[in-house]
């Protein structure tokens, strides 16, 4: 079963959306089989490849021209899905990965809080046992998704230790509100999360207590490996965009693009976005070999997030004034690109990570795993 050719019927995005339009995209690309791939089938998944995940998102960023629906995308399935498929235990993969699935139930995670972003050992947010139970406190904030997901996973300390817990916006205690609503990737939501005594179940600790900075370690590197995959496709169109512009505008009695100051940023555009195909599929072959992530997952992040900055500077340069029309979407790119150097970790981090791997660097103060999404 595959439906992706459905996507191109997607409109592209037209500017800022409210939070009910937001949905409708969101399942509309549901609807599509978008969140199926790389999944069982048992639970809704196509059972095939992170290489058709790849090609999928690619194709949902052309249509779509989205960055926040992909944000969205992203955030529920390195978020949620894929966390509960590898931690959950039976009863809480079979009672949320079908929704999730097929987007009956939009998910994310929430790591950051208002005081610590890169650094997620600073986590103050906290989880007491209370009888069979556990009541959690503390602020969630930046949180892709927020206020309209049903599900979360919220990563907290239990006994000075990170674990995660699948917390409901239903949950007495627990608030989903706008606050920390950001300037960027406007097609989606982004928010905060209040938990004042939020009691839970036992049955909602998710994976072994104390296990969260591993559970985050994983999600985070799917996402860096992933996210940058329907971005391409932006970008793809965005490069499109000035080959044409190029073409048709005349300046000096020449077509722009005869102007070897325009024509090599479009090599270099070119460039970039031919890179960033490369190390995707890279991604996706050691995901499907079982292979290891970390450095590939992190390289990634780090190159895309600034190579599709750099390009969307490049772009509103060659296409000039016409390139920052309010409301132009070559212009909110720039935009959404800042946030791309800070979401799923920010580039520093990155560097970091890549050279604590490699044995050097600050490879303290968790460096090697820290944040994130
Ligand atoms: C669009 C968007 C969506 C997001 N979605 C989510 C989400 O769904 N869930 C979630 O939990 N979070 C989310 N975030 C938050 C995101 O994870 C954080 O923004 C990110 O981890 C950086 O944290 P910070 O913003 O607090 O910056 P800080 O950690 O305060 O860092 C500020 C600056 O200092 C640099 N810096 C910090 N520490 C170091 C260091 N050790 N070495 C070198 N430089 C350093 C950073 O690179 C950055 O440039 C989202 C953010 C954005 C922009």
């Amino acid at each position: 079963m595959n439906k992706t050719h459905h996507i191109s019927d997607l409109t592209p995005n037209a500017g800022p959306t409210d939070e009910t339009q937001i949905l409708a995209r969101f399942r509309a690309v549901a609807d599509q089989g978008v969140l199926r791939h790389a999944l069982p089938q048992r639970f809704g998944g196509f059972e095939d490849d992170f290489a058709a995940l790849v090609k999928t998102h690619r194709r949902l960023g052309e249509a779509s021209r989205d960055p926040g629906l992909l944000l969205m995308v992203n955030a529920h399935l390195w978020g949620s899905i894929f966390p509960i498929l590898l931690y959950g235990n039976d009863r809480q993969r079979e009672t949320f990965l079908p929704k999730l699935i097929s987007g009956q139930w939009l998910g994310g995670h929430a790591i950051t809080e208002p005081g610590c972003g890169s650094d997620v050992q600073a986590m103050t947010c906290r989880a007491e046992q209370a009888g069979e139970g556990f009541v959690l406190t503390g602020e969630k904030r930046y949180i892709t998704n927020v206020p309209l997901a049903d599900w979360l996973v919220v990563y907290t300390k239990l006994d000075g230790k990170i674990t995660a817990f699948l917390v409901s916006l239903e949950d007495q205690g627990c608030t989903f509100s706008n606050e920390g609503s950001l300037n960027a990737c406007r097609g989606s939501a982004t928010g905060s999360v209040r938990l004042e005594n939020c009691r839970l179940d036992a049955d909602r600790l998710l994976g072994k207590a104390g296990a969260g900075t591993q559970m985050i370690q994983k999600a985070l590197e799917y996402e860096r490996a992933f996210v940058f995959a329907g971005i391409a496709g932006i970008m793809e169109w965005q490069l499109n965009e000035v080959v044409r512009h190029s073409r048709e505008r005349r300046s000096g009695g020449v077509h722009l693009g005869r102007h070897q100051a325009i024509s090599h940023r479009i090599a270099d555009m070119k460039l970039r976005l031919d890179t960033i195909d490369l190390w995707l599929n890279e991604c996706a072959r050691l995901c499907d070999a079982g292979q290891r992530l970390t450095l590939a997952s992190a390289q990634t992040k780090l190159y895309a997030a600034e190579a599709f900055l750099q390009s969307s500077l490049d772009a509103v340069q060659i296409m000039g004034a016409s390139g920052l029309e309010s409301g132009g979407a070559v212009a909110e790119l720039v935009q959404d690109a800042l946030a791309g150097r800070l979401f799923s970790g920010s580039s520093e981090v990155q560097k970091n990570l890549i050279a604590a791997l490699l044995g050097t660097g600050d490879a303290y103060r968790g460096n090697a795993q820290a944040n994130q999404s």
